[in-house]
């Protein structure tokens, strides 16, 4: 079957004062039907710009210099401004780190998860008892009389469970999760994964999960997708990563203590060294200025990807250079 999500070789530039600055070079990846795939990485390796362009909403500045996105076999880059618009919030929906970026604090629940089932032909008072259920049905406890309220009458928690209600009420093929629990204490984040697995298996929808916290991922995913610098150096299912990491830097990553990436440090601390600069043109390997194992060759050239497993795949010299021992 075709996957509903496929990206290819996404290349993507800000322009700055001080420069250009690639933020995606050469990213692929697919979101299957009915799978997570969770999107890790440091500190701006490009995870949050990656979701906005699959949701069309990026700043002025951002310009893809290459590649495609297929949505339901279709290409998002060819289409209009409307018919992109006309996809999200109704195909495409999302949630984000802070709940009050997607809810408008001077109107009622009610008035804005009402709006939000704009694509469908239904009553007010229809759209209303859906409403309902679907807050019932995140745990917002007698939503009945409280959905009257307004966004902040809500805790943190309650306000993320309403917008993960709104973004499930129009029945999205695809959610976008842009780090939703970054902001939520830990029991608070255990919940609301739970649910957003829960809900994805009731509704049978894909979930592109943008996360710092690897244990979340772990828990969610199908999926992961590995990130540094603008790159995606490793992914495949969810297990092998885990279990049979083949990056370098994969492995450094799963070596931080998961409790220490809730917070949004820049670097990792069993990885020394700094993130590369995304300005201007870049040889070699993106992650040989702190690979513990670069030799000439991750210096000069950049690695492709090589293959290790069922769906598995990494950039990094190393796995040629065994595969070629090993021949
Ligand atoms: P975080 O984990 O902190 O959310 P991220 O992985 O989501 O990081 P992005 O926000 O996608 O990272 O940023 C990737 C890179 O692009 C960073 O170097 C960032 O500074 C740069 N960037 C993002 N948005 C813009 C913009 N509008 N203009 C210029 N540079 C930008
Ligand atoms: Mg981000």
């Amino acid at each position: 079957a075709r996957p509903l999500l496929v990206i290819r070789d996404l290349n993507l530039d800000f322009g700055t004062p001080r420069g250009r600055i690639h933020a995606l070079r050469n990213v692929s990846l697919e979101v299957p039907d009915a799978q997570v795939v969770g999107v890790v990485g440091e500190s701006g390796s490009g995870k949050s710009t990656l979701a906005y362009t699959v949701m069309g909403l990026l700043s002025e500045n951002a310009d893809v210099t290459a590649g495609s996105i297929l949505f339901e076999g279709r290409e998002l880059f060819n289409m209009t401004a409307q018919m992109r618009r006309n996809l999200l919030g109704d195909r495409i929906s999302m949630i984000f780190q802070d709940p009050m970026t997607a809810l408008n604090p001077v109107r009622t629940i009610e008035s804005q998860m009402i709006d939000v089932q704009h694509h469908e032909q239904k009553s007010r008072s229809e759209k209303r008892a859906n409403a309902i259920k679907m807050l019932h049905r995140v745990g917002i406890p007698d939503p009945q009389s409280r959905i009257g309220g307004y966004p902040h009458h809500f805790s943190g928690g309650m306000r993320q469970r309403i917008c993960i209600a709104m973004a499930l009420l129009v029945k999205p093929a695809l959610l976008i999760a842009d780090e939703p629990t970054t902001a939520l204490d830990a029991t608070l984040e255990v919940q609301i994964i739970h649910l957003l697995k829960d809900l994805q298996k009731e509704m049978g929808c894909s979930i592109l999960f943008v996360s710092h916290h690897l244990g979340a991922v772990a828990e969610l995913c199908d999926r992961v997708v590995v990130m540094y610098a603008g790159e995606v150096v490793e992914q495949g299912p969810v297990r092998e990563i885990f279990h049979n990491p083949a990056h370098p830097y994969t492995r450094a990553l799963l070596e931080c203590d998961p409790g220490r990436l809730k917070q949004r440090t820049r670097t990792l601390p069993t990885i020394p060294g700094e993130v590369p600069s995304l300005l201007g043109s870049h040889r070699g390997c993106i992650f040989s200025s702190r690979c513990p194992h670069s030799f000439d060759r991750c210096v000069h050239e950049n690695p492709v990807e090589y293959s290790i497993g069922t769906g598995q795949v990494a950039r990094c010299h190393l796995l040629d250079e065994e595969r070629q021992v090993s021949a």
